[in-house]
């Protein structure tokens, strides 16, 4: 970006920065940001993606008062790094159109919060269905692959919805799927979710500064912070005894596969003691993994599973598999969430 300065007849800031991209050459208009962040371009095309746009660049046609470099300024009272996302995929994308194969989460809700705001339908519903199918289980769904370590499925679920998505990045998820904004409910299950997995359990309280702008935080509301602090023991909680209630299924019902002459279920039944009295601890992201796929495998697993034949251990697995998918069916619940379609 270089300095510049407005025309003398430009009654605003004394100073501009014109945006070192896109400052056109044949732009017909300047819009800037913030008051400070210039960016010139081309009117016809954000007209043809926003009718609000469309409506204030007529409005402006009375106004020859603000002159920058011989066009027309339009203040906007967002910052520039969001208005440079949304201008840049309209000017250098295409009207609608989402062209890269991944895009940094940061990009996208830069995206989404503009487009939102002008009302520029096309390209807020490409931009939000990306977002959607991260954060909304469907069949085949990169949550839904128990049989996944949880790194290599993270990779997959980026993969998949063509979004580079960082942990921190679900406090302003969570943000974007409110009411006041995308008005998506389905997404915030998940969303909180990864809330409660961050690192960093200050995030959830002081929030995630935003992409180039160190004084602009998204922070979760005190109830959705509350909803976190309260889920994560639950979910830890939760760990640790679903691997009680796989191993209890299995010892329960006399299995006629087993090639042990049925011994096997004495060594279940060990299992289950042995784990009731672990008290290792339980990561919250291993919720959703089968038991031979989790980052910290059950101390009773590691310690047995190869003293059992493998029609009950891959038993065993199945029935993971299937708390892995209850699991999930519950997740609104430890976040005292009450949201219509859940997995159905
Ligand atoms: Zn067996």
């Amino acid at each position: 970006m270089s300095p510049t300065t407005t025309d003398e007849e430009h009654p605003g800031p004394g100073t501009l920065v014109k945006d070192q991209e896109l400052w056109l050459e044949d732009g017909n208009i300047v819009i800037v940001a913030n008051g400070s962040h210039a960016f010139r371009v081309l009117k016809s095309l954000l007209s043809r993606v926003s009718p609000v746009l469309k409506d204030i660049f007529e409005k402006e046609k009375c106004k020859p008062d603000r002159i920058v470099e011989g066009c027309p300024s339009i203040p906007f009272y967002d910052s520039p790094t969001d208005v440079r996302h949304f201008l840049r995929t309209v000017i250098l994308g295409g009207p609608g159109s989402l062209r890269q194969a991944s895009l940094p989460f940061a990009t996208l809700a830069s995206i989404i919060r503009i487009a939102h705001k002008y009302e520029a339908t096309a390209l807020l519903k490409d931009a939000s269905s990306r977002l959607e199918s991260f954060l909304i289980p469907r069949p085949g769904h990169w949550l839904e692959q128990a049989a996944l370590p949880w790194e290599a499925r993270w990779d997959m679920g980026q993969q998949q919805c063509g979004i580079s998505f960082e942990p921190s990045d679900a406090v302003s998820a969570v943000n974007l799927a409110l009411p006041s904004m995308l008005d998506m409910p389905l997404m915030l299950p998940l969303a909180f979710y990864l809330c409660s997995l961050a690192d960093n359990a200050l995030i959830l309280r002081h929030g995630v500064e935003r992409e180039d702008e160190p004084d602009v935080r998204d922070v979760l509301g005190d109830a959705d912070y509350t909803r976190c602090f309260l889920a994560i023991p639950k979910l830890s909680q939760q760990c640790h005894a679903s691997v009680g209630r796989i191993l209890y299924a299995a010892m329960s019902e006399a299995f006629a596969g087993c090639r042990l002459n049925r011994t096997c279920k004495d060594r279940l039944r060990e299992m289950f003691v042995y784990h009731a009295r672990d008290e290792g601890p339980c990561l919250v992201h291993d919720l959703f993994v089968r038991l031979d796929r989790r980052t910290s495998p059950p101390a009773a697993f590691v310690q047995y599973k190869d003293t059992l034949c493998q029609p009950c251990l891959d038993r065993l697995l199945a029935l993971s598999e299937e708390e892995c998918a209850k699991m999930r069916q519950k997740l609104p619940e430890f976040f005292h969430l009450d949201v219509e379609g859940w997995q159905s």
